[in-house]
């Protein structure tokens, strides 16, 4: 496999490529470094960088390899530790001139498929997806605003780590001067005539200037996973005959259409953008159709579906187990699109959610785990009701775009962080992506909670047993009221916030109405 991820200078590839290198197991090739390594060469033995046939000469001369040292990746040049020396200043402003002679790139170029040849790489440059890898599997393109990658250098260069530390800062002077050379770099890196910087068309675009490390990485890992998946379906025979009508799909820019192609009814009949155009008035539409638009533009059927269920599922859990909202009307009131979270003790409390809702004229699209697909009829179903499938335990990008689009739609998206239904009162590891999607859709989040609920179930007995159910709802919580700076911080800290609301909100249902768990 080769993962390709291009961009301009500071832009954090460096660091992207090399965690997902390290975290899949791929070997990591900066190629900008092969181009410092020539550079310093030409400065160390007075080329004149104007000497093109010098300059290649050297180019051709010189010997650049990499080797896994204690603090990260060592670069040698004529097996001289270089890793420091090409990372100074003048290096910085004499590669661009080097990188633009033809016959260097030529040379480089060979090298970088011939570390290809050995395995599965994640290179990182300007070219990769465009010349050097254009069949990559994943293509990345990753920018970030001048000022950003200025500053993210200039801290750096300071020994701080701007990704890490939202606060740190740099001496002014010297940020003005890195940004100055990076528009700069980027000027003569984007308009020279040889394999000039630029987005190839099928790169999947990720612009790092709000985004923390961590959730960069985490998109990378996701298109390296669907592709892993994509090629693993594709090696199945019978998988392989339902994928054929897919193609169109697949060739998207997204990595997202490469995966799951497995599925009949997985072929998708959107045509443009996910969500984007109508979905077919009757039949014929995929689930992936359903999970990408909005629900009022289900086909009819689907909305006669769901109405019936809800009408018929929201009657009859009112009859055995009389449900109950406390300050119900801050959820029926609010009119935005949220993240709403709860506690998780049965399969009860989505049913209510939704079912309430749906009645007071809201759209819920609950957040499922993947592996209850496994089954088609609930596929089937779920698709129908608004569900979205996540895969849990990987960084799944597909499901959180379709959350976060959902958001932007005004729709209420159902999140149970606590996972799987939780029978103790232990505190359950919480999957802390509801924060990021909140943060994405530009949502805030509601708290709520539930008592009642696990009481129904009885080990062992298939039949619940009867019993009230309480449910109650708190404000929604704005990021901005949080007081801290910085989206990770603000995503971490509205995990833990959310989530204490809501086991607040438990214990008040609990103290309310003795007895109930
Ligand atoms: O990525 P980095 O900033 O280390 O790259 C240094 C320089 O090397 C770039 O400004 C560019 O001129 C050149 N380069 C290139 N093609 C690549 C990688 C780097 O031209 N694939």
């Amino acid at each position: 496999m080769i993962v390709a991820i291009d961009g301009p200078a500071g832009s954090g590839k460096s660091t992207v490529a090399h965690a997902v290198a390290e975290r899949r197991q791929l070997t990591y090739l900066d190629t900008g470094a092969m181009y410092r390594s020539v550079t310093l060469r030409c400065l160390r033995e007075g080329v004149d960088l104007a000497d093109e046939k010098a300059v290649a000469a050297v180019a051709a001369a010189a010997r650049i390899e990499f080797s896994a040292g204690e603090k990260g990746q060592t670069v040698l040049l004529d097996g001289q530790d270089v890793t420091a020396d090409i990372r100074t200043p003048e290096v910085d402003r004499n590669v661009s001139v080097v990188s633009a002679v033809p016959a260097v790139r030529e040379v480089m170029v060979a090298l970088q498929r011939a570390v290809a040849d050995s395995g599965d790489v994640v290179a990182e440059g300007r070219d990769i997806g465009t010349v050097v890898f254009p069949s990559a599997e994943v293509k990345v393109f990753l920018t970030a605003s001048d000022e950003a990658r200025a500053h993210r250098r200039a801290v750096q260069r300071e020994g701080g780590d701007a990704a890490k530390d939202a606060s740190a800062t740099a001496d002014a002077a010297e940020e003005q001067q890195i940004l100055d050379d990076i528009r700069r770099r980027d000027k003569l890196d984007s308009s020279r005539a040889e394999s000039p910087l630029r987005a190839a068309d099928d790169a999947h675009r990720i612009d790092s200037s709000d985004l923390t490390l961590d959730q960069v990485i985490d998109q990378v890992l996701a298109l390296v996973d669907a592709a892993r998946e994509g090629k693993a379906a594709e090696a199945k025979p019978e998988a392989e005959a339902v994928a054929k009508p897919a193609d169109e799909a697949a060739a998207k820019p997204e990595a997202e259409a490469a995966a799951k192609p497995a599925k009949k009814e997985r072929v998708s009949a959107a045509k443009a953008k996910p969500g984007e155009g109508h979905m077919r008035a009757f039949a014929g539409n995929s689930f992936e159709d359903y999970y990408d638009h909005g629900m009022r533009d289900y086909p009819l059927p689907a909305r006669a579906l769901l109405a019936c269920v809800v009408c018929l599922v929201g009657a009859v859990t009112k009859i055995l187990w009389p449900w109950k909202f406390e300050q119900g009307e801050l959820m029926w009131e609010e009119s935005r699109g949220r993240v709403l979270v709860m506690n998780h003790v049965s399969m009860l409390e989505p049913v209510v959610v939704v079912c309430s809702l749906w009645f007071h004229g809201q759209r819920v699209r609950p957040i499922y785990k993947s592996e209850f697909d496994k089954a088609g009829i609930v596929t089937w179903l779920f698709s129908r009701v608004g569900g979205i499938p996540i895969q849990r335990g990987s960084a799944d990008l597909k499901a959180v775009r379709r959350a976060q689009r959902a958001l932007q739609r005004g729709e209420v998206v159902l999140i149970y962080p606590e996972g799987t239904r939780i029978k103790t009162d232990e505190k359950a590891p919480i999957h802390g992506g509801f924060a990021l999607i909140a943060q994405m859709g530009k949502a805030p989040v509601q708290p709520s909670a539930v008592v009642g609920a696990r009481d129904i179930t009885r080990p062992g007995r298939f039949f619940k047993k009867l019993g009230r159910v309480f449910l109650k709802v708190g404000p929604c919580i704005e990021f901005s009221e949080l007081g801290v700076k910085g989206r990770k911080q603000q995503a971490q800290k509205m995990e833990q916030v959310a989530m204490d609301r809501v086991w607040e909100l438990r214990d008040e249902l609990r103290r309310d109405h003795p007895g109930k768990m």
